[in-house]
C-alpha cells in the first residue's frame, strides 16, 4: 500500500479514512488534525502560554510534543499522585521528556503537600480512588493554572477516551455530564482556567502510532487503580463496533458534539465561590474543600 500523500510505502492504515500514510506524512496528518480541532474550537491563541497536564502516557506527552512542534508555549504540568513504583516511573518520564527537549516543567507530589498519595486519601475521605482523583487533578490544575499564570490547561484526551465516555453518560443518562462533555470548556466567572482537549479527533492507535514514529518515550503500565474500571469495557465495546465499521467512534462523539446545541437549551452558569478556596462551585463549599474536610477529621 502506499502513502496517500506522497506515493512512497505507506507505514500505518487508517480503515476511518480509507487511506495509509508513511511515517512522516503521517505526522503531517496528526498535526493537521490538532490544527483542526484547535480553530474549530477556539482553543488556543498563538501567543497565549498553555499548561499541558501530563501523566507520563503516551496520550499527554504526544499532545505536550505536538503543542511545541505547532509553535505554542507549553509548559508541563505533572501531578505525583503517590502510587508507589508507578508514579515514580511517571514522574520520570515526563522529566525525561522534558529535559530532553528543554521544555518547562512544573511538578507537584501529593505525598509532600499532605503526607498521603491518593489511595490514602481515597481511603481517609471513603471515596472511591478514581472519584478522589478526578477531585483532586481538577482542583490542582485549576489552582496552579491560576498561580503560574495560565488561563487554559490542555488535557491529552483522545477520541477513544472521548467517544467511550460519551457511552457511558448515555447508557446511564448523566444530563448534567453529557451536557457538559466538550474538548473545550470556557473559563466559568473567570476563576477556573478553560479547559482544552485538543487531542480529541485522533484515536489512541493513532496516537500509539505517533508515539513511536517520534520516539517519545512514555509509561506503559496504567495506573494500578484503574483495574475494572468500566471505561475499558466500553472502549472495547467502541473497538468491536470499530473493526467492523470503521469510523464509528469518530461519527458517535463529532455527531454528538453537532447536535448538543440542539439536544440541550444553554448551560446554567455556576453562580458562587466557595466560601473556603473561592473557586466556583454549584453548593457553598467546593467538592475539593469538602475532601480535604474530611482528611482533616
Ligand atoms: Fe487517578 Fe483513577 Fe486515573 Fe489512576 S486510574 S490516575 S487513580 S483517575
Ligand atoms: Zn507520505
Amino acid at each position: 500500500m502506499k502513502c496517500r500523500r506522497c506515493k512512497k510505502p505507506a507505514v500505518i492504515k487508517l480503515p476511518r479514512h480509507n487511506t495509509a500514510y508513511c511515517g512522516f506524512c503521517f505526522q503531517f496528518y496528526v498535526y493537521e488534525q490538532v490544527r483542526r480541532a484547535l480553530s474549530e474550537h477556539k482553543m488556543l491563541q498563538k501567543k497565549e502560554p498553555v499548561l499541558v497536564a501530563v501523566s507520563g502516557g503516551k496520550d499527554s506527552l504526544a499532545l505536550w510534543d505536538i503543542l511545541t512542534k505547532l509553535g505554542y508555549h507549553a509548559v508541563g504540568l505533572h501531578l505525583n499522585l503517590g502510587i508507589g513504583s508507578y508514579s515514580e516511573t511517571s514522574q520520570s518520564k515526563v522529566e525525561a521528556f522534558a529535559r530532553t527537549r528543554n521544555l518547562e516543567l512544573i511538578t507537584h507530589a501529593y505525598q509532600e503537600a499532605y503526607g498521603l498519595g491518593i489511595v490514602e486519601i481515597a481511603r481517609e475521605t471513603a471515596r472511591p480512588a478514581c472519584s478522589a482523583c478526578g477531585t483532586m487533578k481538577r482542583y490542582h490544575f485549576n489552582r496552579i493554572a491560576r498561580e503560574k499564570g495560565f488561563a487554559v490547561v490542555a488535557t491529552g484526551h483522545n477520541l477513544d477516551d472521548e467517544a467511550s465516555r460519551l457511552l457511558g453518560n448515555v447508557l446511564q443518562w448523566q444530563e448534567s455530564y453529557l451536557q457538559k462533555q466538550s474538548p473545550a470548556l470556557a473559563a466559568e466567572d473567570g476563576k477556573w482556567a478553560r479547559k482544552v482537549r485538543p487531542l480529541y479527533r485522533l484515536t489512541e492507535r493513532e496516537i500509539a502510532a505517533y508515539t513511536v514514529i517520534s520516539r517519545i518515550d512514555y509509561i506503559i503500565e496504567e495506573c494500578p487503580m484503574s483495574k475494572g474500571a468500566k471505561m475499558f469495557l466500553y472502549k472495547e465495546m467502541l473497538n468491536q463496533l470499530e473493526e467492523t465499521s470503521p469510523g464509528t467512534k469518530h461519527q458517535f462523539y463529532l455527531g454528538y458534539l453537532q447536535k448538543k446545541e440542539q439536544i440541550f437549551s444553554p448551560q446554567e452558569k455556576d453562580k458562587q465561590c466557595c466560601k473556603v478556596c473561592g473557586q466556583p462551585t454549584r453548593g457553598t463549599i467546593c467538592s475539593y474543600c469538602r475532601l480535604m474536610e474530611r482528611v482533616a477529621t
